[in-house]
């Protein structure tokens, strides 16, 4: 494995499909059609995909944005090499796991832009469908003498399992004949022990180096509720002896997993060898390779704090628009092409490391500008009043809805005497180099006319309340006169008696450092104080119609997306998805 550490990035995966399907490593196989064992398996005819991969959550809370990495991977490599990956719920532990969490994962898969009908059918499996197969698996590795049911205690049990410089030792139950043990998982089975009194092992080696081959539990006695599979079972397979069954029985040939499972291939290849013995499987058997999971800079992932930002109210819900979560990064306007771009980017580590987070907004930069149209909204209104502009006239200016897309046409913006515009566009007395505008300057009102500024109106405390100008007839865009002056500055306006008012609010990160936590802190004192802002903007009229979910770039301020869970029609939200320009970047 050592050449592969060293191979590009994003290559190691593919090169390693690349090499099987050269050597028709998996030609082989069979498919019935459906999970199973070998035999079932054999009745079916040759596989008509190619590479089988299996994107495998619990169904224990939302995805995020890891999940994300691995979806694209795991779906985009069977995509590509003409496969099929399978969406398959992880089910095995009986606790924590809700219809819920279900839906919401298949909404997200789908959501970015994956799906698993393939070759006829679909390919959504539950784990907890195979608990059948997983233990006839286990009374088979009895008879075998390759498992043993271990009656000493869990506090027993973890002192004689040694550390990694001395090897454990042998529990005084390991011998115990076959006949015995089984008799024994029976009764685990049929209920007759309780929670804890003993537990099914492998019987590998209590002095391997690997400290996860020595005779690792196998299945526990937990009574305990299962949402498929109800009161039925009150034994249940560890993680690690059920994943391997899991896509030995669903014909997986490359499950990609994350680097925290390297040291458990040596018991995932174990357990298929065995099976594989005693015919229950079948050759070729699925092999495990891993991956660094995501780091992202200014991002916890960790569900255990993903959890605590929900219970004590740091954030809205998991699908607040600063949450890592899929459902959170759609609010907030994140698209699925701009993850999709993400995951070939950062590409397929075998080493852990950091990713800068403007990577991921970039992305989302990237794709956005290419499909959001341009919408005009003065954030931060402050009137501008062009006296010389008639009473109770208005006229209509135009503005490409996107500007490298004259196809998607124009729209009408209304122009009028009373205008808003950003507070930061007046300066009384202008720092240097600001061309926008101040007493005596000109500056073009994007799309309508150049102006020249007179003055302003302040309130007692000086704050300035009202700027005016006169306007120049002969110089409106798009007319022939346009150029006969020219300006360096360009500002955007709306019409105040045709704009709209509506709730914006300003998201930014949620957290303020770029490792959250690190050192010795507390994660939670890393948070941004001012990672939502909520103000009310004036809006171009096309705005009102928007839809839930439709994103747009209001010129000059960034992408923003109409709130999927707050607009009401004709009266959106607007959520800031990410700003232009990186203001992040020292
Ligand atoms: P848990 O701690 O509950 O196991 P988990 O984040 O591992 O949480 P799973 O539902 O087990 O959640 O994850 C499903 C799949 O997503 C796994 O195959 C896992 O390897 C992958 N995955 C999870 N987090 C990341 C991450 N940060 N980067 C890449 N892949 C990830
Ligand atoms: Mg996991």
């Amino acid at each position: 494995m050592s050449e592969e550490k060293n191979t590009p990035a994003s290559n190691f995966l593919r090169n390693i499909i690349e090499r099987d399907l050269a050597q028709g490593a998996f030609a082989s196989r069979h498919w019935a059609g459906a999970p199973g064992d070998a035999a079932h398996h054999a009745a079916g005819a040759p596989d008509p995909a190619k590479i089988r991969t299996r994107f495998p959550p619990e169904p224990n809370g939302y995805l995020h944005i890891g999940h994300a990495k691995s979806i694209c991977l795991n779906f985009g490599l069977a995509r590509d090499y003409g496969g099929v990956c399978h969406m398959r719920f992880d089910d095995t532990n009986p606790e924590k796991e809700e219809q819920e969490y279900v839906d919401s994962i298949t909404d997200s898969v789908k959501w970015l832009g994956f799906g698993w009908e393939a070759f006829g059918r679909s390919h959504l499996y539950f784990a907890s469908d195979y608990f059948d197969f997983m233990y006839r698996a286990a009374e088979y590795l009895i008879e075998a003498g390759r498992a043993y049911v271990d009656s000493q205690s869990a506090d027993e049990m973890r002192a004689t399992r040694g550390t990694l410089t001395e090897p454990g030792k042998n529990s005084p139950w390991r011998d115990r004949p076959s006949a015995e043990s089984l008799a024994l998982f029976r009764e685990m089975r049929d209920g007759k022990h309780p929670d804890g009194a003993m537990v099914l092992r492998a019987k590998i080696d209590m002095a391997s180096p690997n400290i996860n081959l020595r005779d690792p539990a196998i299945y526990r006695i937990k009574h305990a509720h299962h949402h498929n599979t109800g009161d039925k079972w009150c034994v249940y397979p560890m993680y690690t002896y059920a994943h391997p069954l899991e896509d030995a029985v669903e014909g997986v040939t490359h499950s990609i997993c994350t680097l925290e499972f390297e040291d458990q291939r040596p018991f995932y290849d174990w357990v298929l060898e065995r099976l594989a013995e005693g015919g229950l499987l079948a050759h070729p058997l699925p092999r495990q390779y891993e991956f660094a999971r995501l780091n992202l800079t200014y991002v916890v992932l960790s569900k255990r704090k993903l959890i605590e930002l929900v219970e004590k109210k740091y954030v809205n819900g998991w699908d607040d628009p600063r949450m890592p979560t899929l459902v959170g990064a759609r609010r907030r306007g994140y698209t699925p092409e701009g993850f999709r771009l993400f995951a070939e980017r950062i590409g397929v580590a075998k080493a852990d490391s950091w990713i800068e987070y403007t990577i991921l907004e970039d992305c989302m930069r990237e794709t956005l500008n290419e499909s959001a149209a341009r919408r005009i909204a003065v954030l931060d209104p402050i009137k501008l009043v062009m006296d010389n502009y008639p009473h109770e006239q208005s006229e209509d200016c135009f503005a490409p809805n996107h500007p490298q897309k004259p196809e998607l046409g124009k729209r009408v913006i209304p122009l009028s005497r009373e205008l808003w515009i950003e507070r930061e566009d007046f300066a009384e007395t202008p720092p240097g180099g600001y061309f926008r505008l101040y007493p005596g300057n000109r500056v073009r009102l994007r799309y309508g006319y150049v102006v020249e500024c007179t003055g302003c109106e302040k309130d007692a405390d000086g704050k300035v309340t009202v700027v005016h100008c006169n306007y120049l007839p002969e110089t409106k865009s798009g007319t022939p006169g346009a150029d006969s002056v020219k300006v360096k500055g360009n500002i955007h306006w709306v019409s105040a008696a045709h704009a709209h008012a509506a709730e914006v609010r300003l998201y930014d990160r949620l957290f303020k450092d770029p490792h959250p936590g690190a050192g010795e802190r507390d994660y939670l004192n890393d948070l941004n104080p001012d990672s939502c802002k909520t103000i009310t903007a004036q809006l171009e009229p096309a705005l009102k119609d928007a839809q839930p979910e439709e994103c747009f770039q209001f010129e000059r301020h960034g992408y923003f997306v109409a709130d999927g869970k707050d607009s009401a029609a004709g009266k959106p939200v607007f959520n800031r998805t990410v700003t232009l320009r990186d203001a992040w970047q020292k």
